[in-house]
């Protein structure tokens, strides 16, 4: 009998150091290919406890995606991690290795069109089910998937009542969602999610869009237009609606004159230009970001 207890307390032992271990191992997420700045911006989030109520991931990388929310959801369901101070899941409680193997319970859940619909559309019904789910208390932090968000599966109808869920949802409720682009979503859905883009090596090629744009933006600085405060807040607002890719991109063409430039006075402008790309990539609201970077140039 004792030595069952001895047996049973060295287990608990072993498991309490290995735990420990793997803590200090998995001290934030980790990065998840190019997409670096995503993880860092999470980590970001998770320590200042500064985490939105939806956020929506653009790009065609679903694997990325599907990584970078599942470790969020270790984080925030670790049983070693109670109150958050960490950023770190410890891969080997209940819930870790729940989620691990996606078998949780509670956690996540995926807002899918029925598989018997033939219309592929998120319906109304589907989310008034999910918001009777989310109204439960529940003692596991809860992430909703929606693999695709775009308006043809989150139609006029379903996101209105989805966004009427996101604003209802209780504390320890996050909204993960899915495009291929910013675009191709209900702008209602956008204006109320942090979008962050994982764009893929092959996105970084400067599209169609971007060069026009940026060819754009040179007629504009070569004007007296863009002495005035006003027209440069004009033109702030007036592009900041354009694909977060397409900007990036054209201020990325702008840089790269300026870096080629024999003039002194532009090397501040590329550093100007580089934060501004990290901060649009970081989905900092591009109307400010244009609006400080326009005053500057
Ligand atoms: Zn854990």
């Amino acid at each position: 009998m004792e030595l069952a207890i001895i047996v049973i307390k060295s287990y608990v032992l072993i498991g309490y150091a290995l735990s420990v271990v793997s803590l200090l191992i998995m001290a934030e997420l980790i990065d998840i290919k190019e997409h670096k700045f995503v993880t860092e911006f999470f980590n970001q989030s998770l320590t200042k406890d500064h985490l939105a109520r939806s956020y929506l991931l653009t790009g065609r990388d679903l694997g990325s995606k599907h990584q970078l929310v599942k470790q969020m959801n270790m984080v925030l369901n670790c049983s070693a991690n109670k109150d958050l101070v960490l950023r770190a899941a410890c891969g080997t409680c209940q819930s870790c290795r729940w989620i691990e193997l996606a078998t949780h319970p509670r956690t996540p859940i995926y807002l899918r069109p029925d598989a018997e619909s033939k219309t592929h559309v998120i319906k109304v019904d589907q989310i008034r089910e999910l918001q009777g789910e989310l109204s439960q208390s529940s003692e596991f932090f809860r992430i909703v998937i929606i693999e695709d968000a775009s308006s043809a599966v989150l139609n006029p109808n379903s996101s209105a009542a989805l966004l009427k869920t996101i604003e209802e949802a209780r504390e320890g409720t996050l909204f993960m969602l899915f495009a291929e682009s910013r675009s191709s979503v209900l702008s209602t859905i956008v204006s109320r999610s942090q979008v962050l883009a994982l764009n893929n090596n092959s996105d970084k090629e400067f599209t169609e869009a971007a060069r026009e744009l940026s060819d754009e933006l040179r007629e504009f600085f070569g004007s007296n237009n863009a002495s005035s405060r006003l027209a440069q807040l004009m033109k702030a607002e007036e592009i900041s609606s354009r694909e977060n890719k397409d900007l990036v991109g054209a201020l990325q063409i702008l840089q790269n004159d300026f870096s080629n430039s024999a003039d002194l006075a532009q090397a501040d402008l590329v550093l100007q230009y580089e934060k501004a790309i990290s901060s649009l990539k970081s989905s900092v609201r591009p109307q400010l970001v244009l609006a400080e970077l326009f005053l500057l140039s």
